[in-house]
């Protein structure tokens, strides 16, 4: 009895399962040399003020196309990225990028527009995160307060004891803090008091329940109140519709983004963006 168990171990695994763990070892195995094959890019989504309906800067956001796996989205390959240590050289890339198409954009282009970038949990447990932050802005040659770094509530939790020290000398360096996909976690009026938040992302999920459902409509608006309270600056993400544009203007939220306004874009198609 044991013995068939044994050899049938396998059967555990469903054949969905198995695709499962196949694609993510695909995944894994193609990432390592995603840097060096530049498949990697990054998209540009913009930012709007909600009274003026002008673009005041945008998010980058990363896109990854290899040839065996096609289009793999960030939500698949980031945690895979994160917990492979990987997202250390890639982080980089992207910060890097970044800052210099926020170069282009402010001293070629005319536009001072900022440039938010998402950090992962993982990266703060690289030592030299703060000195290459530094280094890559005075490379790039663009200011601080230009920077907007992204965390999600998942970084205050990782039990990183250097953190506050981090969040804190970050947004002494005159970089913006911002805390994205705020409602999704453990979401705590503390922590934004407690670090040095500028900005609040009020995650897509609430937004997509706006107008039609009361109980997202008085949590929108209660976030909004409470983060305003704080003196923090409200960005509302995944903004479809122009009845959610027109709701999140009555509840003096300040700055939107979404496809009602613009996918993220390649830089090239940001600049036509700009132009037009
Ligand atoms: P996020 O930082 O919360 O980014 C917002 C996501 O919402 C993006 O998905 C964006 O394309 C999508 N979005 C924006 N507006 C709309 C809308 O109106 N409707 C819908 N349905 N979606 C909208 P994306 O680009 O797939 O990125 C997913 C997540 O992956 C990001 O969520 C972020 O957590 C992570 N990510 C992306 N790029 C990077 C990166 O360079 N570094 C790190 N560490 N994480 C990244
Ligand atoms: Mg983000
Ligand atoms: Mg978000
Ligand atoms: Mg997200």
């Amino acid at each position: 009895q044991a013995k068939r168990l044994g050899r049938n171990t396998y059967s555990f695994f469903s054949k969905e399962m198995n695709a499962k763990m196949l694609r993510r070892f695909k995944i894994e195995e193609q990432m390592h040399g995603a840097l060096e094959r530049n498949e990697l890019e990054l998209y540009y989504q913009p930012q709007f003020d909600v009274k003026s309906q002008k673009i005041i800067g945008v998010e980058a956001l990363l896109r990854w196309h290899n040839i065996e796996l096609g289009n793999v989205t960030p939500d698949e390959f980031i945690p895979i990225a994160e917990h492979t240590g990987l997202i250390i050289p890639i982080g980089r890339f992207v910060l890097q990028q970044a800052l210099s198409f926020l170069y282009e954009l402010q001293h070629i282009h005319h536009k001072k527009l900022t440039m938010a970038v998402n950090l992962s949990p993982r990266q703060f447990r690289d030592a030299e995160l703060l000195s290459f932050i530094k280094k890559s802005l005075s490379i790039a040659g663009v200011s601080a307060e230009y920077l907007e770094l992204e965390i999600t509530e998942g970084v205050l939790m990782s039990g990183q004891s250097h953190i506050h020290d981090a969040l804190i000398e970050i947004s002494n360096m005159g970089i913006k803090l911002s805390m994205d996909d705020f409602g999704t976690g453990y979401s705590s009026l503390s922590y934004l008091r407690q670090y040095a938040f500028d900005v609040l992302k009020i995650d897509r999920s609430f937004i997509n329940g706006i107008p039609a459902s009361k109980e997202d409509c008085e949590l929108v608006n209660t976030i909004i109140a409470m983060a305003h309270s704080l003196g923090l600056m409200v960005v509302a993400e995944g903004v479809e519709t122009a009845e959610q544009l027109s709701l999140l203007d009555k509840l003096n939220c300040n700055l939107v983004q979404g496809y009602y306004f613009s996918k993220p874009l390649p830089a090239k198609g940001l600049l036509s963006f700009l132009v037009d």
